[in-house]
């Protein structure tokens, strides 16, 4: 059996990041998502082993200690990691791991391993990504809009993975990925472009 791929997907807050994955993995039943730990608290409608494994801070730095993460990082207050013996068990038996995971352990994820697919996401437009930021309503406006200016200084970082997708429709991203995984999208001619727009866009 061919081993599976090991696919990072990152992005700016809001920009959809979760419900692109679930689309992809209703399409396509070789890619799975792997199941990080997090040691922020749960938000309602959250659920143990399937948004995340819900943590304590002994317990995340008992996994770190033992070599247990594939990365980690903090980001927004809380802690992440990504298990690396349930990702490579699942590469084993074939599975394309998704690993939807923030700029900081994306990098080091492409550092360790070769031929990761890693795709960062760009919104169509930074007003449209505070919108969405604001109006899920998730965090309250003051944390939406922390989580915005981190956004603004990220997406410089788009440069750094192998593909970059400009995330107008869910279907068109979604089969994008798709192209990827099967070795024939190409990013955008005009890539700096676009993050150059993006950058200097009024709001
Ligand atoms: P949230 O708290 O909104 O679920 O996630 C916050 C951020 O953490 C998102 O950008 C998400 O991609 C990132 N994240 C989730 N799991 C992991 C992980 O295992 N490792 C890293 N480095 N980031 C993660």
């Amino acid at each position: 059996m061919n081993k599976g791929k090991l696919i990072v997907i990152s992005g700016p807050s809001g920009i959809g990041k979760g419900t692109v994955c679930k689309e992809l993995i209703q399409k396509d039943d070789s890619v799975m998502l792997s199941v990080s730990w997090t040691t922020r608290e749960k938000r309602k409608g959250e659920e143990e082993g399937v948004t995340y494994f819900f943590r304590s801070e002994e317990e995340f730095d008992r996994m770190i200690e033992s070599g247990g993460f594939l990365e980690y990082a903090g980001i927004y207050g809380g802690r992440y990691g990504t298990p690396r013996d349930y990702v490579r068990r699942c590469m084993d038996e074939g599975k394309n791991v998704i690993l939807e995971i923030e700029t900081q352990g994306a990098m080091n994820v492409m550092r360790q391993e070769e031929d990761v697919c890693s795709i960062y996401l760009l919104p169509p437009s930074m007003s449209e990504l505070r919108s969405r930021l604001v109006g899920r309503g998730r965090e309250g406006y003051e944390k939406a809009m922390e989580r915005f200016r981190c956004a603004y200084r990220e997406i410089d970082l788009a440069r750094d993975y192998r593909y970059v997708i400009v995330n107008e429709k869910l279907e068109d991203t979604v089969g994008s990925i798709m192209e990827i995984l099967h070795g024939a999208y190409r990013n955008p001619e005009n890539l700096e472009q676009i993050i150059q727009t993006l950058k200097e866009e009024e709001l």
